[in-house]
């Protein structure tokens, strides 16, 4: 299935404004939901996220690639884990 993506800001400091980086919508989403804004520093710290310490600074692109794949790897493992148990509960009806 194709998602249209959205443009995610990494930085909202004014020489990063242009740098978006594409992700899909369902993922971004998850992604906004592990991080808060550091509004002095007009970029994200992790909140809630094993592997890295709360309040973890995003402060470069590069890092911020890292933690948004981290989101995804938790995500897929999720997915995989609930699927998992709906296959054994079909398996167990029959
Ligand atoms: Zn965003």
């Amino acid at each position: 299935m194709a998602y249209k993506k959205i443009r995610h800001h990494w930085s909202y400091a004014k020489e990063n404004m242009d740098d978006t980086i594409a992700i899909e919508p369902s993922l971004h989403k998850n992604v906004h939901l592990k991080m808060k804004k550091n509004e002095f520093l007009q970029c994200f710290e992790v909140c809630g996220v094993p592997g890295y310490e709360d309040g973890y600074l995003l402060d470069t692109k590069e890092e911020h690639l890292r933690f948004i794949g981290v989101v995804r790897d938790i995500l897929v493992k999720q997915k995989i884990s609930s699927l998992t148990f709906e296959l054994e509960f079909l398996l167990n009806m029959y």
